[in-house]
């Protein structure tokens, strides 16, 4: 794997007297090329005009240093540096079209040079996996033989460690898109409503899980590191949404949690579970689940707290389904009929793929839904996201997903009470929803983390988001109103009103 490292050229720091004596400064750029243990590919040194010749002297003594290296002579100018909108659209702009190869190559940034507004850019970039890599801090070694000698150390954020320096970048950069993006509310808080006013949350509250789905759409896996709210943390967020319930009248505010799997945490998500459903009402809370440890006392728990559940079941229980662990099914199926016994309104969700193409496996999952009195099936279209990305193969046309989804009324015309009742989701080609876009417009995500987002599924591998765009602010620093109410938000609700197609697949940010 090689390693590419870009920075942006320290006017200050990386500037050195002419001659012999430039060696006994330690300049961040440079000193980043004298570890013998850190060997670089590939450098790209960003630098304005106005720097020509100071970029030229950093590029010559590394050249000097590690002659390996490929060189990559950089001009990104920026009329003001401090400027936040400047220096993300170019910075955006630049890596949006640069090709990364991920699998092949290591990508880090160095923050050690640059203004705090390009420190705070690149972690956006990062935090949005425009640029797929961690961020690289220097600092001198102090040898005194050796001066302009360095201590390179990356900066992996998605990793739990870092959470306090996630936090920070974060903070600041929410207050940068509120300066770039969103304006002062103006409006009232209140959810765009329709002719069936519904407003939903999807919050995602934990990465973790128990199991290791090969094509997990959120990259989720039993000892995920990556930083996620405190207990308290979720609590006021159930108030804040409370909040947001009580300023919008006529409104149905609905929140479901998914994950990772939440029940793997009962401690923590039940108590917030129960608070959620004070704050909202048991019909307004759901949860979406894999089914992992609801044995008997935790559906009775459930289901004194929560209306609905809704698990994933590809195929029926006991029958091979590759990319899902084994017993993932007979764990949902197991906890389904424990809820069901309860009083739970069980809903299952399928994941088309190509080998639903079998019409075995459609048959048997309809036979087992029929016979344990499950009360709806919900079917979706599996979109290559998280891990999903390895899989691109397995997605279907829109053509043969309107075959499945004709295969499917036959089951259900063929077959008489009891039955599921069958929900296509509205991205499903084929089902004459209406497809327009729901973000903000109808539906929000709030991320482990506290991010809140334009769309739940914005997210990519490691939690990052696909495009900085669908970031709305952040949950543990604003009042959901006050993110529902921005500018940023309202930009959505526009973008929904005018298009059909799915932002994530369609929007190109203009
Ligand atoms: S797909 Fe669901 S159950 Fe599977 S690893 Fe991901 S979050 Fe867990
Ligand atoms: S971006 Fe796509 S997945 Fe997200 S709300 Fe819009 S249509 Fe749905």
């Amino acid at each position: 794997m090689s390693r590419i490292i870009f920075g942006f050229l320290g006017t200050d720091l990386d500037n050195a007297q002419t001659g012999e004596d430039r060696w006994q400064k330690w300049r961040p750029t440079v000193s980043l090329f004298s570890d013998e243990n850190f060997p670089i590919d590939e450098f790209h040194l960003f630098h304005g005009n106005g720097h020509k010749e100071l970029a030229q002297t950093v590029l010559s003594d590394i050249r000097e240093k590690s002659p390996v290296t490929r060189l990559h002579d950089e001009t990104m100018s920026f009329t003001n540096p401090w400027d936040f909108e400047e220096v993300f659209e170019k910075s955006f702009d630049f890596f949006k079209n640069y090709a990364f190869k991920p699998q092949e190559n290591e990508y880090l940034f160095n923050i050690a040079t640059g203004t705090h507004v390009m420190q705070i850019v690149v972690f956006s970039l990062i935090n949005a996996r425009i640029f797929p890599g961690k961020l690289l801090q220097t600092k001198p070694r102090n040898d005194k033989k050796f001066p302009w000698k360095g201590v390179p150390a990356s900066i992996d954020l998605a990793l739990e460690k870092y959470a306090r320096i996630t936090q920070l970048f974060r903070q600041e950069y929410v207050n940068n898109i509120k300066a770039l993006m969103l304006e002062t509310p103006t409006r009232p808080a209140a959810p765009e409503s329709d002719a069936e006013p519904k407003f939903s949350v999807i919050w995602n509250v934990t990465h973790k899980c128990a199991w290791d789905c090969a094509f997990c759409c959120m990259d989720s896996r039993p000892q995920t590191a990556r930083f996620e709210m405190s207990f308290a943390q979720k609590m006021a967020v159930a108030e804040k949404l409370k909040e947001v319930a009580e300023k919008s009248p006529g409104v149905n505010c609905r929140v479901d949690l998914s994950g990772g799997e939440v029940m793997l945490n009962r401690d923590e998500h039940l108590p917030l579970i129960k608070r959620l459903s004070q704050n909202l009402g048991k019909d307004n809370v759901g949860l979406s689940c894999s089914g992992k440890n609801i044995d008997e006392g935790t559906a009775q728990k459930l289901a004194e707290v929560i209306a609905d559940v809704e698990m994933t079941m590809d195929a029926a229980p006991g029958v091979d389904f590759p990319y899902r662990p084994k017993k993932y099914h007979q764990t949902a199926g197991d906890s389904a009929r424990r809820l069901k016994k309860c009083g739970v309104t069980v809903g299952l969700q399928t994941v088309l793929t190509q080998h639903h193409k079998n019409p075995r496996i459609l048959e048997d999952l309809y036979a087992w839904l029929c016979e344990n009195h499950i009360d709806h099936w919900s079917i979706l279209k599996f979109f290559p996201a998280g891990r999903g990305n390895s899989y691109p193969y397995l997605e279907l046309s829109d053509n043969e997903c309107v075959e499945l989804g004709k295969r499917i009324r036959q089951l259900d015309a063929q077959n008489s009470a009891p039955k599921p009742q069958l929900d296509f989701h509205y991205l499903l080609p084929g089902t004459e929803k209406n497809s327009h876009c729901r973000c903000v417009r109808k539906s929000i995500g709030i991320l482990p983390d506290g991010r809140a987002v334009a769309c739940f599924w914005a997210v990519g591998e490691d939690g990052h988001l696909r495009d900085p765009r669908f970031l709305l602010g952040d949950v543990t620093q604003q009042p959901l109103t006050e993110i529902l109410a921005s500018k940023n938000s309202q930009y959505w609700r526009d973008y929904c009103a005018n298009h059909r197609e799915c932002a994530l697949c369609n929007h190109s940010g203009e």
